[in-house]
């Protein structure tokens, strides 16, 4: 049996929003990385929390999860920012880049679609900052459908904090065994 997702998005939960003055939190480290498209004298700062590496390692070494990138950094994601974490090669979603001004263009997150379409059947347990009422919606659907599906949803200027990892393998430890294959 394979164990259920934890789709993983990275602004918002792995990179926090700086507050409204700007700084972000003590524990971040800032980074300079040059995302795929653009220039190397172009680059993106990042700050990222060191913990997070530790924290979700110990989560992949529980072996309850299967941890899937699912954030619009796309294949950067593994090949970026994981490695800053000091994390093994995940796979992504390969979400797409649609014209949208908004993340909740038909009043829920944009990748929820996408995610759906992945996910076919498999139960998930998702952390992003960004889901609505009827994401939450989505995902009581999904579970009462038999799918288990547990959304964790961070603040964006504190982002993943260790208690959302513990939330996500509670839940994945407990949910019913699903059908093996
Ligand atoms: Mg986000």
């Amino acid at each position: 049996m394979r164990p259920p997702y934890l789709l993983l998005d990275i602004d918002g939960v792995l990179i926090p929003f700086p507050t409204a003055d700007g700084t972000t939190p003590a524990t971040h480290t800032r980074h300079d990385v040059v995302p795929t498209g653009r220039s190397a004298d172009n680059p993106v700062t990042v700050w990222l929390d060191p913990a997070h590496g530790r924290l979700l390692m110990d989560v992949i070494r529980t072996g309850l999860v299967t941890p899937v990138w699912c954030t619009s950094w796309r294949q950067d994601a593994t090949t970026l920012i994981g490695p800053l974490l000091g994390l093994p090669p995940l796979p992504h979603i390969d979400l797409p880049r649609p014209r949208i001004t908004t993340s909740h263009p038909d009043g829920y997150l944009w990748k929820r679609d996408h995610v759906d379409t992945w996910l076919g059947d498999a139960p998930a347990v998702w952390i992003d900052d960004d889901f609505t009422a009827l994401d939450h919606d989505w995902a009581t659907a999904r579970t009462a459908r038999g799918t288990a599906t547990h959304l964790i949803q961070t603040d964006p200027r504190a982002g993943l904090q260790a208690e959302h990892l513990t939330q996500a393998t509670t839940w994945a430890a407990r949910i019913p065994a699903v059908r093996a294959g």
